[in-house]
């Protein structure tokens, strides 16, 4: 499942040309037909609705930063990709842990940190701008975030689990 997730976003940015950071995922999910509603929550970041009437519906919580904005609607486009037997999905603000999610909503993640930070982009960009890989120091990582238009969290998560960086807590300058 985590490989054809992967190659899912790869097919995806290749079909829309996107070659560089950031990726214009709102551009990306109206093309999919997709509306787009923000408003203000405290309950949710994300829901997916697909009406009756063929229509998707993506409602996302206009609160939160923008850097989480763009995260949610990546995830949520995968539940569109994935999850087409579920007519309502709704992402709560409150998450359980990483551990406990359930598969579709790893997969959304998955997904989405795939999407907004893709491998062949992020690689060749960590490289230009980490020059000693074994450290990343707070300003390359704000930089790599603001490119990508992440929040730093999402960055170094990335990086870590691409092996960019080591997984040593010390290390990560928040
Ligand atoms: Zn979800």
């Amino acid at each position: 499942m985590k490989e054809l997730t992967i190659e899912k976003t790869k097919e995806i940015l290749d079909s829309f040309g996107i070659k560089k950071a950031p990726v214009p995922v709102e551009y990306i999910v109206a093309q999919y037909g997709i509306n787009i509603s923000y408003a203000p929550s405290k309950e949710y970041s994300g829901v997916l609705i697909r009406k009756s009437d063929g229509g998707v519906l993506m409602g996302v919580n206009s609160d939160e930063r923008q850097s989480r904005i763009r995260f949610t609607i990546a995830h949520e486009l995968a539940h569109f990709i994935f999850d087409t037997d579920q007519t309502v999905t709704v992402d709560y603000r409150n998450k359980t842990s990483l551990t406990d999610k359930p598969q579709k909503e790893k997969r959304a993640d998955l997904f989405a940190a795939n999407f907004l930070m893709p491998e062949e982009f992020l690689v060749e960009d960590f490289k230009r701008e980490v020059k000693d890989a074994l450290y990343v120091n707070g300003e390359s990582l704000k930089k790599l975030a603001e490119q990508y238009q992440v929040s730093k969290e999402a960055m170094m998560y990335r990086l870590k689990n691409l092996n960019l960086v080591p997984t040593v807590k010390e290390e990560i300058p928040f």
